[in-house]
């Protein structure tokens, strides 16, 4: 039996997860769970799964899920001190990070600090602290197993060879429903158009941040950090049928991928049995429906998310996250209807313009550095307006 603390589990990755769970009740049990606010959600899950301990980052919903679930056994913490008590929890073998957003830092390192495996979905973590995360995790030996397709599809393309074998990372990327677009064809694009993702079903964030190709762009830093590799050896393949999750190019010139349908249960399974497989009902491939396997070039000058990443991976430090925390406050903003959608573009770059990078900075100069870069915004694109 593995014991799972589940952070995020009212969220897209979070539901699916407790859909394998519910599948494999035999082998998978839940020790804790976590959100923000969704008491309505989370109160439906304490009843089916009896977790011992949920949090509800923020304190009224906390007050609200208390009361609710009194006539039940479980305990319920709020904020950060309680994330962070969920993930140091005795009983937990493995913590999935399924939060969205930089608030995942401080419970991943308290977790790999307490010894426990992560299934890793919050790409921001990496992102940010990458360069405190790896070596901690190396140090405490424990598992970074991604969860994110393309991260899941390495790894998995990556079994059974030594790691110097690798020349290059094949990373994919559906290009997001505005592929082929051009700048002028973005100027009035609206939110619900960026949140119909043409072939997978996620957050809104990650939704948004797909159209941008900024997602993107968190993968490559991202795989940077899992896989120790350079991001000039990490190349983005547009493969619009998202078929083709990612690959790896070996140093004999020989490519290895990993295909499937779009469904992130895959990935989610597989980080929670790594390394066994274990079955899985729905669709497969149809290779002959498919016919063909589409690929092309990502348009780097009009998504510039991407490039904006390359740019932060190059400049290191503390300039993913500013990168990463810019992108969150104007992806909110755009959420919001307070810009447009190539502001978000203008808010990266400005905020990264003016960011002096911190090498190797602590976790608190990561948050002093989203802070700061919060700050920046509102001042300069939302108390003029
Ligand atoms: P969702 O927005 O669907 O869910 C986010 C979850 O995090 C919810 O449970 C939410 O709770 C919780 N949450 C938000 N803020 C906090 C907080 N301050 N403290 C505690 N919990 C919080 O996100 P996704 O499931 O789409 O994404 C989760 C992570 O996984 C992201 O980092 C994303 O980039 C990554 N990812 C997602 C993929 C996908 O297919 N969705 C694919 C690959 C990676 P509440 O419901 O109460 O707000």
């Amino acid at each position: 039996m593995k014991n799972i603390c589940l952070l995020g589990s009212t969220g897209s990755i979070g539901t699916q997860t407790l859909e394998i769970v519910r599948e494999y009740s035999q082998d998978l049990n839940i020790v804790s769970l976590s959100a923000a606010s969704n008491v309505e959600l989370m109160e439906k899950q304490i009843r089916e799964f009896k977790p011992k301990k949920v949090c509800m980052y923020q304190e009224e919903a906390a007050l609200s899920l208390k009361q609710k679930v009194a006539d039940t056994e479980t305990v319920v913490l709020s904020g950060m001190d309680g994330l962070i008590e969920l993930c140091q929890d005795d009983e937990v073998d493995i913590v999935e990070t399924a939060i969205v957003g930089m608030i995942g830092i401080r419970p991943t390192i308290a977790a790999i600090e307490a010894g426990k495996d992560i299934a890793l979905a919050n790409k921001e973590t990496l992102v940010c602290a990458g360069h405190i995360i790896m070596p901690l995790a190396a140090k405490m030996g424990v598992k970074i197993l991604p969860v994110d397709s393309e991260h899941s599809a390495i790894f998995q393309s990556l079994q059974g060879f030594p790691k110097e074998r690798l020349e290059k990372i094949l990373l994919t990327a559906s290009g997001g429903p505005f592929r082929g677009k051009k700048r002028d064809e973005l100027i009035n694009i609206t939110w619900r158009e960026a949140l119909k993702h043409p072939n997978w079903t996620m957050g809104r964030k990650i939704t948004i941040d797909s159209s941008t190709l900024v997602n993107k762009g968190l993968e490559v830093i991202e795989a940077k950090w899992l896989f120790d590799v350079e991001p000039e050896n990490i190349q983005v393949v547009l493969q619009p049928q998202s078929i083709i999750h990612s690959a790896v190019q070996y140093v004999d010139g020989g490519i290895i991928a990993q295909l499937g349908t779009p469904d992130m249960k895959l990935p989610i399974q597989y980080a929670l049995f790594y390394p066994d497989r274990r079955p899985m009902a729905g669709d497969r491939v149809d290779l002959f429906a498919l016919g063909s396997i589409i690929l092309d070039k990502p348009d780097m000058d009009t998504f510039l998310g991407l490039k904006f990443a390359y740019r932060a991976a190059k400049e290191g430090g503390s300039m993913p996250t500013v990168f990463n925390a810019a992108n969150e406050k104007a992806v909110a903003l755009f959420l919001d209807d307070k810009i447009k959608f190539l502001e978000i573009y203008e808010i990266i770059e400005k905020a990264m313009d003016r960011h002096k990078v911190i090498a190797n900075p602590s976790v608190n100069q990561i948050l002093e550095a989203e802070a700061d870069c919060y700050d920046y915004i509102d001042r300069e694109f939302v108390a003029t307006r």
